[in-house]
């Protein structure tokens, strides 16, 4: 099966980071050809006036939560967990599956074609993925027993999960360590164990509070970067949530490990839990940083081009300086870079010969898109409201999306079945 996007503006995020009139040939999954390319292909799809883009890579979610979306809003951080645990607590197995298609189908609106996942039950969210037609890099939640409400133990749970899923097209488990507040120096252990035997990685919260970084002192003497590192728990191609309550110290045992940071800037400023992520420290130190939305009681949506615009305007903000995060760089955290930090450079993040092909076309016909040029479509990417312009959707050279509808789903019942499973669950919680 071959298809020709032609006659697009290619934003590539090649190495030139070129952005050109032309076509992007998809044979078989795989981007074969862009610029002018000569084909015959099955079918042409015409993308005269609008953007062609690699898909957006959202870094860290609990993509299940969407069903949780407002649930605790304009609280501090405590309340906050109150409620959303109370609430998670009543949650079933068809809960979570609903709340995983609700939330692919945002993303898939708003330009994501992969996204990383922490949570449990991640088996269920790998059908409701598979069913949307997204990439996911999923992570099962692995913690000390007695702070889980999993059946059985957390780590033979998150084995099965990998042994069941790591020949999927769309699916790449993850080990997930919740965060060191949960963990001990043993599960971490485990959990590292597991990955290195399954070839895989592992995915994890870290330093996302300065309250969280304070107790944690408090009891093992050192900060928690400090302590991974010396126990050897840092690991090459691993992925670690938010990163905010870091010392130049930590950021370098970070970049000498390879660990990669997602970086959250609307959970971190909604939940007002202070401080703001050294980002500029972790790129002069080389540490691999993406973008994350986090859950949607927390954001409280899934919107990857909201994220590249506030991560750039968070620290344009906190530095005093505007050239902090251009949008070129905002963009490079969520396509290329985001790649790199999911070990997946070599298929995914720019449009190039022998990527796969995940990529969004935008209509900029649109106001709020008008003009594009050449020149200025970064920077409309960026700070403009590109996810209302995102037209067509596809992974692995399939439509998700296809002038605005889902190609394979009723998108009406499955939004319908989420609002009642919401009202459900919230009813239950009370
Ligand atoms: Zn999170």
């Amino acid at each position: 099966m071959s298809i020709l996007v032609k006659g697009g503006l290619v934003v590539t995020q090649n190495w030139k980071r070129e952005a050109v009139k032309g076509d992007v040939l998809i044979e078989d999954g795989r981007i074969t050809g862009v610029g002018h390319v000569k084909a015959r292909p099955d079918e042409v799809v015409d993308a005269s006036g609008c953007v062609v883009m690699p898909g957006l890579i959202n870094c860290h979610t609990h993509v299940s939560m969407a069903l949780m979306r407002s649930v605790a809003d304009d609280v501090k951080l405590e309340k906050f967990l109150d409620r959303t645990f109370a609430i998670d607590a009543k949650r079933t197995a068809e809960d979570i599956g609903v709340g995983a298609t609700l939330g692919c189908l945002e993303m898939a609106r708003s330009g994501t074609t992969s996204f990383v996942d922490l949570y449990y039950s991640e088996d269920v969210i790998a059908k409701s993925t598979e069913e949307v037609g997204l990439r996911g890099f999923l992570g099962w939640a692995v913690l000390d027993e007695k702070f889980t409400t999993q059946k059985g133990k957390p780590i033979k749970n998150c084995e099965r999960f990998i042994r069941e899923h790591k020949n999927r097209p769309l699916i790449k488990p993850l080990v997930a360590p919740q965060g060191v507040y949960v963990c001990s120096d043993e599960t971490l252990m485990e959990a590292k164990e597991l990955a290195i035997k399954e070839n895989t990685s592992c995915h994890y919260h870290l330093s996302e509070t300065r309250f969280e970084v304070y107790e944690y002192q408090k009891t093992k003497g050192k900060r928690p970067v400090d302590h991974l590192a010396e126990i050897g728990f840092l690991s090459k191609g691993d992925l670690a949530a938010h990163g905010v309550w870091l010392t130049i110290n930590e950021v370098r045992a970070l970049a000498k490990a390879g660990v990669g940071v997602a970086h959250c800037p609307t959970s971190n400023m909604k939940l007002a839990s202070g401080g703001v992520a050294p980002l500029p420290e972790m790129f002069n130190e080389g540490v691999p940083v993406c973008l994350g939305t986090d859950g949607c009681s927390s954001n409280n949506g899934l919107d990857m081009f909201l994220e590249m615009k506030f991560a750039s305007l968070m620290h344009k903000a906190n530095r005093w300086d505007a050239s902090v995060i251009p949008a070129q760089k905002a963009l490079d955290m969520a396509t290329i870079d985001a790649a790199r930090c999911v070990g997946a450079e070599k298929d995914l993040g720019s449009l190039e010969p022998g990527k796969k092909a995940d990529l969004v076309i935008l209509d900029c016909s649109i106001p709020s898109m008008v003009p594009t040029t050449a020149e200025n479509a970064v920077a409309n990417l960026v700070y403009a409201s590109p996810s209302h312009a995102v037209r067509d959707t596809i992974v692995e050279g399939k439509f998700v999306l296809r002038d605005r509808k889902f190609v394979n789903l009723d998108e009406g019942a499955l939004l319908r079945k989420a609002s009642e499973s919401a009202a459900q669950l919230l009813a239950r919680a009370k």
